[in-house]
């Protein structure tokens, strides 16, 4: 007998990913198994509200890392949904676009410790409740807390501690410090095909 049919279960994970990391994987990787998603969905930003004064890399670069990083898990993907829609990337735009290509999917929105803290402050935030289950994932710096997030719409997941930011990468790379094993292997390679992140960092990018 055929198991019982169950809607399809999305994960979505938005972020710069200047450059995508292994945080972000561990931290999908463990929302897919404890919820047991389809698939999980990377969204690169087209230009992220909270960043507005920082210099961030072309999205086609941050989009290609996003592809070469996933492509050997076959459930993670990745969508231009953020990027193609340009202007200022809302997390709300984008589960209403993932919804509209996987109808009847539930939708699970993965979050940092850091982002999470925010998510009140974000626009149509009620909405947002509404259209995803949100799941925050411990980030070390970060404590993990709710949030004021309707208590039926959240869910806190301790998963393997990975002190990785982007920022800490591209301080590195500008300072000619490896960035191995902090990053996947091909995406070590495409930041020096392309020359990423040679330049110093400016001062106000130091910190996020
Ligand atoms: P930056 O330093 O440029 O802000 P970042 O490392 O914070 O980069 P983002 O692209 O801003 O990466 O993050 C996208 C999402 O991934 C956010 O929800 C963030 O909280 C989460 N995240 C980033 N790094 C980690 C990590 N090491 N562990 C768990 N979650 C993480
Ligand atoms: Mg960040």
């Amino acid at each position: 007998m055929s198991a019982p049919a169950r809607p399809l279960r999305i994960g979505i994970m938005g972020g710069t990913f200047d450059p995508i990391h292994h945080g972000h994987l561990v931290a999908a990787s463990e929302v897919q198994s404890v919820f047991e998603l389809d698939e999980v969905i990377f969204v690169p930003t087209w230009a992220q509200p909270f960043k507005k004064d920082h210099r961030v890399s072309p999205a086609e670069h941050r989009y290609l890392m996003t592809v070469v990083a996933t492509a050997s898990n076959p459930r993670f993907t990745v969508s231009r949904v953020d990027i193609d829609r340009g202007g200022t990337t809302y997390t709300i735009d984008t589960l209403h676009d993932i919804g509209a290509e996987y109808p009847g999917a539930e939708l699970y929105f993965i979050t940092g410790a850091d982002a999470l803290a925010q998510i009140l402050t974000w626009k149509d935030s009620d909405e947002i409740f509404d259209l995803a289950h949100l799941v925050g994932v411990t980030r070390p710096g970060h404590a993990l807390t709710e949030s004021g997030v309707p208590r039926d719409r959240v869910s806190l997941l301790e998963v393997t501690a990975m002190a990785i930011s982007s920022t800490e990468c591209r301080r590195r790379v500008s300072q000619g410090v490896p960035v191995w094993y902090l990053v996947p292997d091909g995406v070590v390679q495409y930041i020096r095909k392309y020359g990423l992140y040679r330049m110093p960092l400016r001062p106000s990018s130091a910190t996020s």
